[in-house]
Parts: structure tokens; sequence; C-alpha cells
């Protein structure tokens, strides 16, 4: 079982100026970071990154949504990292998210939902790989 997970702090969050309270609850929860940037995702890249519901009728809305300003990408390292970190998280819908979860506390829809996490041990290498070069990953 790998340790780690990836995550966004996607474009809706960045806006409101919660980027800085998200990290807090992830440090808090025992997570730590071994690899963190702010950037700006193309249309194409967003596209990529979620290519898996490309045949979903909200994919469009995704990928523009998910290019329209900054995110945060970054590793985060704990054990359990992958379930643990979609504990956290809480439900796609924040309507649907548990009390003290990050979405329930920061997010608006289930389109805008504030931040991802990977699902899988092996999807967490590769949406790590995605962002991060091996020399930036410590
Ligand atoms: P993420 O992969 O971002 O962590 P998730 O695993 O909880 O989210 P997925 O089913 O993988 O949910 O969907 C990926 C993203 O697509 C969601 O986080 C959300 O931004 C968007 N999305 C999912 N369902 C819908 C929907 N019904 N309408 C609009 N956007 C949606
Ligand atoms: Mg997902």
């Amino acid at each position: 079982m790998s340790n780690r997970t990836f995550t966004m702090i996607k474009p809706d969050a960045t806006e409101k100026g919660y980027t800085g309270a998200i990290l807090e609850k992830i440090n808090a929860a025992g997570f730590r970071i071994a690899a963190i940037k702010m950037l700006h995702l193309s249309a194409e890249k967003a596209g990529e990154f979620y290519a898996v519901h490309k045949e979903r009728p909200f994919y469009g809305e995704l990928v523009e949504f998910m290019s329209r300003g900054p995110i945060t990408a970054a590793i985060l390292e704990k054990e359990n990292a992958v379930e643990d970190f979609r504990k956290l998280i809480g439900a796609t819908n924040p309507a649907q998210a548990a009390e003290g979860t990050i979405r329930k506390l920061y997010a608006a829809s289930v389109g805008e939902n504030a931040i991802h996490g990977s699902d899988s041990d092996e999807n967490a290498r590769i949406e790590g790989d995605f962002f991060f070069s091996k020399l930036e990953q410590f």
C-alpha cells in the first residue's frame, strides 16, 4: 500500500482566498507535503487530467472550470493517505459532505467543489507525476 495521495485546491477555492485555510486543515490532519506548486492549467491540460470523464455530460463545464484560474497542486504523505484524504475532503457534492470536511466548509456546489483527492494509490502516482518531476517530489 502506498502512503501518498495527490490533491488540487481548485480555482473556486483559490478565488475565494481559501488556500491557506485549506492547507492548514491538511496539515492539522497529519499529512506531510511532499511536493507543492501553484499554477494555472490550460484547457488542454485540464482536459487531459480529467480525460477519464470525457464522456460525462459535465466534462466541458469541468474543463472550463478547472482552467479558469490558478490551482494549488500537491503530493501528500501519511499512512493510508488516499482513503484518509477522501474522508477529510468529504463527498463530491458539498450538500452531502459530512460536517467539518473541507468540501462542507469551503465548496459551493458539485461542480465547484474546492478540492480534488485521488481515488486510488495508482491514480495518486499517475496524478502526482502529471504535475511534478521526480526532482520535485520529496
Ligand atoms: P475529484 O476527482 O475532483 O476529487 P470526486 O472524485 O469526488 O472529485 P469525480 O466523480 O471524480 O468526483 O468527479 C470529478 C469532478 O467532476 C468533481 O470533483 C466535480 O468537480 C466534477 N463533477 C462531478 N460530478 C459532476 C456533476 N454532476 N456536475 C458537474 N460537475 C461534476
Ligand atoms: Mg475523482
